[in-house]
């Protein structure tokens, strides 16, 4: 008699709450049958599974190793030192904190260090693809600094120069207006390398700091695809979950001269005791981002991404900037359909078992939470060996979802194909469910 796997590498033990293992079972079958797109998200190893699900999490470890305030922390100042060593290693970084309980939280951390109350910083516009904490008026983080933003570049009909990249010469008369404290690099949503040096420049110009928030394409980083802010910008903020393939977490990396102010924000500035078990498991990704085959991995999600656009492109969808150079794929779908909102492709989608996120595009006519454009992402489904090959038959799935889109019957039919695709690409299938 099987059982369902609960996705939890320690799944007999979950039999104590069946409650419990049933809703692990089915998110497990949720992201075994359906496509993952959403560009945030990865699948990590099953030692990463494990590592997060260990008796770390038992531990209080207030402050850092060698220097905590409670007992008993021999075993976890090893594990935090071999994280934060093969962090640096990983990146060839000066010091690394590896304790940061998210991204969001590194980029508080990084404004704490580098800033007081009430400094000006020059960072994304959110609807051209910043984040929360670039100043988004629901965040803390515009209550506390003043915040000034950039965008991209306005599209045009030329194919060679497609426009919405970021506009380096708004960026520097921004900066020569304003006279921030610290520039932002980063975003969630572009789908272009975000080089670092020319922002470096423009901080120089005006004597400010320069923050380089690599949530998005850290993987990407440390595979070798895309350049390396380390050792350009003065800190650099990353998720560990998206592009990097571990964890959900954050960590931060920087040169010596803001390790003390760096260390200081996370604890005791920001958070209490750090997630050890979570940190073990950090440490577990730096070491399988740090191998050969990571940097293959990481070229397949761009090549994939690349591919995926094709497709969309190929069903009429019009691709922000004109196309991709890392794991996702902004679609504008206005050229598709004029009366097609983010939000009603977002839910069909769903239906079809194409699991994404509707996204403002830039100068979105339509508000964030309805929103013309979709937001694609290859870095899960590559992790699960797809290729070019599956990238285009997903491009025509979500083309043709879109246009079938009133007819339950036919996303009925698209749904039972994506689970048949799926079933040849399951993202666990060391996890046994006997
Ligand atoms: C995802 C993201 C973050 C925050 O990550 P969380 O772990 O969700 O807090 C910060 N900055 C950028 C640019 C991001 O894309």
């Amino acid at each position: 008699m099987s059982s369902p796997m609960s996705g939890s590498p320690f799944d007999p033990w979950l039999t104590a709450d069946p409650e419990v293992r049933s809703l692990l079972a089915a998110e497990v079958d949720r992201q075994s049958t359906t496509l993952q797109l959403i560009a945030s998200e990865n699948f990590t190893s099953t030692a990463v599974l494990a590592a997060t699900g260990s008796v770390l999490t038992n531990k209080y470890a207030e402050g850092y190793p060698g220097r905590r305030y409670y007992g008993g922390n021999q075993v976890i100042d090893e594990v935090e030192d071999l994280a934060r060593d093969r962090l640096k290693a990983l990146f060839g970084a000066e010091h690394a904190n590896v304790q940061p309980h998210a991204g969001s939280n590194a980029n508080l951390a990084a404004y704490q260090a580098l800033l007081q109350p009430g400094d000006t910083v020059l960072a994304m516009r959110l609807d051209h693809g910043g984040h929360l904490t670039h100043g988004s008026p629901a965040s803390i983080t515009s209550k506390v600094w003043n915040f000034v933003s950039y965008g991209v570049s306005a599209a045009t009909d030329d194919p060679d120069k497609p426009g919405e990249i970021i506009d380096f010469d708004q960026v520097a008369d921004l900066a020569r207006t304003h006279r921030p404290k610290l520039i932002v690099a980063g975003s969630t949503a572009y789908s272009r390398i975000i080089d670092p040096l020319p922002f470096r420049e423009i901080a120089d110009s005006v004597d400010a700091k320069f923050l380089y928030d690599a949530a998005h394409p850290a993987g990407l980083i440390a595979g070798g695809v895309h350049p390396s802010p380390v050792g350009v910008a003065d800190v650099v903020t990353f998720t560990t979950h998206k592009t990097l393939r571990g964890p959900r977490g954050g960590a931060i990396v920087c040169a010596s001269e803001y390790a003390k102010a760096i260390d200081g924000a996370i604890f005791p500035g920001l958070q209490g005791g750090p997630l050890e078990n979570v940190i073990a498991a950090k440490a577990v990704a730096f070491a399988e981002a740090a191998r050969p085959e990571f940097a293959a991995y990481s070229a397949q999600v761009v090549a994939n991404a690349k591919a995926l656009a094709a497709s969309v492109a190929a069903e009429g969808v019009r691709l922000v900037s004109g196309g991709t150079e890392n794991h996702q794929v902004l679609c504008d779908l206005r050229s598709f359909d004029a009366e097609l909102t983010g939000k009603e492709a977002q839910e069909v989608l769903d239906r079809a078992g194409i699991t994404c996120n509707r996204n403002t595009i830039p100068d979105d006519p339509r508000s964030p939470f309805i929103t013309s454009g979709l937001r694609l992402g290859t870095a899960a489904l590559t992790t699960t060996g797809m290729g070019p090959a599956e990238m285009a038959r997903i491009g025509a799935l979500l083309g043709r979802t879109l246009r079938e889109r009133a007819d339950e019957a036919a996303v009925a039919s698209i749904r039972a194909e994506v689970r048949e695709l799926c079933a040849g690409f399951p993202p666990y299938p060391d996890l046994a469910g006997a």
